[in-house]
């Protein structure tokens, strides 16, 4: 029995995943106590969007901590914080012609959807949030309250109230779910009370890998426009460069009210979370919204730094490109096992392989770490393997990756169909 197994509690999970000891990462490798490299393809859900260690930010904070730079400062201002921010609105609002003011909520994704779920009610006045079926926006309860997953749903162990949960693009063959989300809003007799917000996930990552169409969202803005609810997108892990573009919903005519990023902002890994809102909404007192962990400077100066890769637009286009080449690895793959994978989801530099038999991807994810690739899962019914390759992946690692893949679901083949 090792140490983990001994004390650590029995809640933890990737390490049942991925059961290797691992010690360092550089780009997209991991390396195990026994230094056996593993392909990441999993880059910690999301939040090492830019590879491990990566150089330029890895310089950064070593040189910032030598000189004694403040690591701890609640909502203090600090020299950190303010560089982060110019370099924010210069690099990623102002292009955009987004005005917004920034929030530091707690430093995880959980923080910045309970900080916006607050704001939201305390605008409105208001209590209900409309959330959609497959959603996931973090493990406290208020954000429980608006995820979809029954057995996480289960943990709270108290009732999830509040919210209405409504159909996602997608989710009944080619039903109008915004026309049903209408209907209901504009009857007297329907049940549906006037939500606060409405909160949604561009790309649902945990949930599957459901991907919103632009219309779709588009209808969704347009639908809280007229009923006056307010519009928060969390793009906590579609955000930060996942789907190509720095907002998951660039180029899609889209401004939402309140928007939460976390997961790949610091660039390092680092524990970092904020919301934008739109500067009419926010009616905060001060010190109404509060938490110890807000001022994580060594997480500014790594998010100041990774915004260099957003300073022109080669490396947005270097993320479509790679993305291209797992699109059509995977629909290959699909061709070549039409028995096994049923859909191929996905947007920029994320992708699902959805498998028809339940609980295929935990299978398939297994035997991809047999050979060396971190690839997770991802829908309620654990059917889909999703994969989340660092952006700055090159294309031999990339197609390595792709082939570890191949090779898995041949590996696989006999033990399902048996
Ligand atoms: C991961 C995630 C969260 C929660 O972030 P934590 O840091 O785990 O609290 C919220 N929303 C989305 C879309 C996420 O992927």
């Amino acid at each position: 029995m090792n140490i983990f197994e001994e004390i650590e509690s029995e809640v933890r999970s990737y390490c049942r995943t991925f059961p290797a000891t691992f010690q360092k990462g550089k780009g997209c490798y991991l390396f195990d106590k026994e230094g056996n490299p593993y392909l990441d393809f999993f880059s910690g859900a999301g939040a090492l969007n830019y590879g491990h260690n990566p150089p330029s930010m890895k310089a950064r904070l070593l040189q910032y901590i030598e000189e004694n730079g403040i690591a701890h400062s609640l909502d203090m201002a600090t020299e950190a914080k303010g560089n982060f921010l110019e370099k924010f609105s210069e690099t990623i609002l102002k292009p955009r012609n987004m005005a917004y003011k920034v929030q530091f909520p707690g430093p995880t994704g959980t923080n910045a959807v309970e900080s916006s779920l607050k704001l939201a009610r305390k605008v409105t006045g208001r209590e209900k949030i409309l959330f959609f079926t497959q959603a996931f926006h973090g493990m406290t309860l208020g954000s429980l309250s608006i995820s979809g997953n029954a057995f996480k749903r289960g943990g709270a162990g108290l009732p999830l109230t509040n919210t209405v949960c409504m159909p996602y693009c997608g989710y009944m063959d080619d039903m109008d779910t915004i026309g049903y989300i209408d209907r209901l809003l504009k009857c007297s007799g329907s049940g549906v009370d006037l939500p606060a917000a409405v909160i949604v996930e561009t790309v649902q990552a945990e949930g599957g890998v459901n991907v919103a169409s632009k219309e779709w969202l588009k209808k969704l803005q347009a639908l809280c426009k007229k009923f006056g609810i307010l519009f928060i997108l969390d793009d906590i892990q579609a955000g930060c460069g996942r789907t190509g573009t720095f907002f998951s919903f660039d180029n899609m005519n889209i401004s939402p009210d309140i928007i939460c990023l976390s997961k790949s902002i610091s660039g390092y890994g680092l524990p970092m979370a904020l919301c934008l809102i739109k500067p009419e909404l926010d009616i905060w007192e001060p010190g109404e919204h509060n938490g110890t962990f807000r001022g994580n400077n060594m997480a500014f100066v790594t998010a100041t730094e990774a915004l260099k890769y957003w300073e022109s637009p080669a490396f947005s286009q270097e993320i479509f490109r790679k993305g291209l080449i797992v699109k059509e690895y995977l629909h290959n793959l699909m061709d070549s096992f039409p028995e096994k994978i049923k859909e191929i989801r996905g947007r920029g530099l994320i992708y699902g392989i959805v498998f028809r038999a339940e609980g295929h991807g935990s299978l398939l994810s297994s035997t991809c770490f047999e050979n060396q690739l971190l690839a997770e899962t991802s829908g309620a019914d654990s059917d889909v393997i999703k994969l989340l390759p660092p952006l700055t992946i090159n294309d031999e690692d990339l197609n390595k990756g792709l082939d570890i893949l191949k090779e898995s679901i041949l590996i696989t083949s006999g033990e399902v169909y048996a």
